[in-house]
């Protein structure tokens, strides 16, 4: 339609959003193993969980396994590269035990939450982990220590439930990328029965996590509806859904593209909030623009809540290569 005749749409851009520092090193460990070692390169489980990011990379020669098994005995030369959601002990002593050359592309952020777990366990503490069952990044972190170690605490009704199993005492680490307030409401119900419990000496949540839930906040109670651009797998995209949703807007829609969008969920609107979680693109935030440009007569405002200026070192043996020449 000619612009005269589209509705007039203002589009709030969360800031910040999208990529984190994890995300963007994980990314780029999988290109320099390409660029540095050829094709192909594994990758174990979606680098990061994005389907964009993860397709981009499959057509420049990076093949995506779920376990090391899969991984063909022709090809056990090939470097491997462990996804940012951190793996389980066994798959690098795996990974060891069959002469792989492996890549680790854990968030340092999830590393440390590891460490910590490391240190409860040789302090003899009983640990809880407050997090999501099945997330890649909980198996993950609770594989870094002897299976039933680790007690997973998924609400508060878990919180009210879980009774300690020894007479240890007690210390609980979180996820990465929860619900700040959620995860604020299960410590409260876990500190009130357990006021002793030791908690992480700084925030678990990462700051990427923190940030993005906090621009939501401040967009989600002035729009009509919001966008949170991200993967139903996403765990930090999903909750950025739900903190816009408690935040006041109930039309708040998860979307992976601007092909999946219901435009009958968004007919009528004067205001839109945009995000997009930790995994997501910026050509994907900008793909969703141009399609209600397509409808509406837009302007973008970016609301922005928090500076980010972190950047995580590239592993050793890809800072230090000599790229392979074309
Ligand atoms: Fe690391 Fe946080 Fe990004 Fe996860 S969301 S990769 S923990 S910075």
């Amino acid at each position: 339609a000619p612009t005269s005749e589209r509705p007039a749409l203002t589009i709030h851009l969360c800031a910040p959003r999208g990529f984190c520092a994890g995300v963007d090193r994980a990314i780029q460990i999988v290109e320099l193993a390409l660029e540095k070692y050829g094709r192909p390169v594994y990758v174990r489980h979606e680098i990061v969980h994005n389907k964009f990011v993860v397709d981009g990379l499959k057509t420049k020669g990076a093949v995506f396994v779920e376990e090391l098994e899969e991984i063909p005995a022709a090809d056990q030369e090939r470097p491997v590269i462990f996804s940012a959601h951190g793996v389980p002990k066994a798959v690098p002593e795996d990974a060891r035990s069959r002469n792989m050359f492996f890549l680790d592309a854990t968030c340092p952020l999830v590393s440390k939450v590891h460490k910590e777990a490391e240190i409860h366990h040789r302090r003899e503490r009983e640990i809880l982990l407050i997090g999501h069952a099945g997330h890649p990044e909980v198996i993950g972190t609770m594989g870094q220590l002897p299976e039933g170690t680790v007690t997973l605490i998924e609400t508060e009704a878990d919180a009210l439930d879980f009774q300690p199993k020894t007479d240890r005492q007690l210390a609980f680490i979180t996820q990465t990328t929860l619900s700040v307030d959620d995860t604020a409401g299960i410590v409260e119900v876990l500190r009130q029965r357990f006021p002793d419990i030791v908690a992480p000496h700084k925030e678990d949540i990462c700051y990427a996590t923190t940030n993005r839930q906090e621009a939501v906040k401040a967009v989600a109670p002035e729009v009509d509806a919001m966008i949170v651009v991200g993967a139903p797998n996403s765990s930090n995209s999903q909750r950025l859904r739900e903190v816009a949703e408690r935040a006041g807007c109930t039309t708040s829609h998860l979307i992976q593209r601007a092909s999946d969008i219901d435009w009958n969920a968004f007919s009528g609107i004067s205001s839109l909030g945009l995000t997009a979680g930790a995994s997501a693109p910026e050509t994907l935030v900008e793909e969703i623009i141009a399609a209600f440009a397509d409808r509406y007569s837009v302007s973008v405002e970016t609301v922005r809540t928090a500076e980010e200026t972190i950047a995580f070192n590239l592993p050793r043996e890809l800072r230090e290569a000599p790229t392979q020449a074309p």
